[in-house]
């Protein structure tokens, strides 16, 4: 076995979104835009659907057509970004519904597919998708005569417990939809996790499926091996990698391993992460380059095969926080190449 392998546990995906589902009363849909967060789209869906999952979130209609297909008939699936020009013939036929962002967006779904059903989205602080209070104000009794399947906002900051947009979008998003029947929608991972009173009619954890933060509870979902190609001796005030930015300090051992940027192992990882044979912790040695990283194997009991980046020593959070970013790039970024292996589910 010559590429890393990313193993993706559906049994764990699955008990993440039971115990989300059971938090609440609310429907419990789940995101799987970009592929899932990187872990597979229609084997995520498949087993998602398989344990009850009734409502989906894609970004685009490309996804949607892609999970379509995966799901067979039944399951809801929203597309987030709207109906773009074009989308029409898709929409229709793969039956998925645009959640419409502007009146722009209404017009042009009402005008070319008639009938089909459709989703709002109102902005309520995050100034990224979804109509102005003003703007619905105007074109809130037509929009709603139309019969919309569902009404939903987007928080800006639901990770943050006592971030006080929680707060205001909460009561903007009411005010919005006051008197409405019609079921609503504000919370993701975050939200599911604030307080009942964000859960609405459905909620949308993404994050949390895959075993992120702020889920804390969460089961990890994701693990990643990548092979050892070759290991070496090196001699105190020797370096390893290019420009020579990690010295020997003492008699080492190196192992250069499977995987570089190439596979979303990012070059800011240089000097701040680690890998794991067995229960050592074993420092990245030199810059991640493009298909190679090296490893300080020192201390670890003997040559490995394999060294572990994502397993139950290290989630995917630890790799974001030493990378200076968030648990959701570490999983969409991780590579094409990887052999990917799916259990239970
Ligand atoms: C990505 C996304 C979600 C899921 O958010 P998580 O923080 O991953 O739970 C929910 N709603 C919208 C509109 C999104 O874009």
């Amino acid at each position: 076995m010559s590429t890393p392998t990313l193993t993706v546990d559906l049994n764990a995906l699955v008990a993440n979104w039971q115990v989300l589902a059971a938090m609440s009363r609310a429907e419990t849909g789940a995101v799987i835009k970009a592929d899932a967060y990187g872990l597979g789209a229609a084997r995520v869906g498949r087993a998602l659907a398989r344990a009850g999952a009734r409502t989906f979130f894609v970004a685009v209609a490309e996804e949607g057509a892609a999970l379509r297909t995966a799901l067979g008939p039944g399951p809801m699936i929203y597309v987030l970004s709207g109906h773009m020009p074009g989308d029409a013939d898709m929409l229709g036929d793969m039956d998925l519904t645009p959640i419409l962002n502007s009146l722009d967006q209404m017009i042009r779904h009402l005008e070319a597919l008639p009938g089909h059903p459709f989703g709002l989205q109102l902005d309520t602080g995050m100034n990224r998708l979804g109509m102005e209070p003003s703007e619905w104000s105007a074109v809130r009794d037509i929009a709603v005569a139309q019969g919309p399947q569902l009404i939903m906002s987007h928080l800006v900051a639901a990770e943050v417990p006592d971030d006080e947009m929680n707060r205001h979008q909460l009561t903007l998003f009411r005010q919005m939809t006051a008197g409405l029947d019609c079921p609503l929608s504000l919370a993701n991972t975050g939200g599911v996790l604030l307080d009942k009173a964000y859960h609405f009619d459905v909620t949308r954890p993404g994050i949390g499926l895959y075993g992120g933060r702020p889920f804390a509870d969460a089961r990890p979902v994701a693990s990643l091996d990548i092979p050892v190609i070759q290991c070496r001796d090196v001699a105190p005030g020797e370096t390893v990698g290019y420009n020579g930015t990690w010295t020997a300090q003492r008699p080492s051992r190196i192992a250069t391993i499977g995987a570089g940027y190439a596979d979303g192992i990012f070059r800011a990882l240089s000097g701040h992460a680690a890998v794991w044979v067995d229960e050592v912790r074993c420092p990245l040695a030199g810059r991640v380059s493009m298909d190679l990283v090296g490893v300080d194997i020192t201390d670890a009991p003997g040559d490995p095969k394999t060294v572990s980046l994502l397993g139950p020593d290290q989630g995917i959070d630890d790799v974001a926080d030493a990378a200076g970013t968030i648990g959701y790039e570490i999983l969409t970024a991780l590579g094409a190449r990887y052999t990917r292996r799916y259990l239970g589910g």
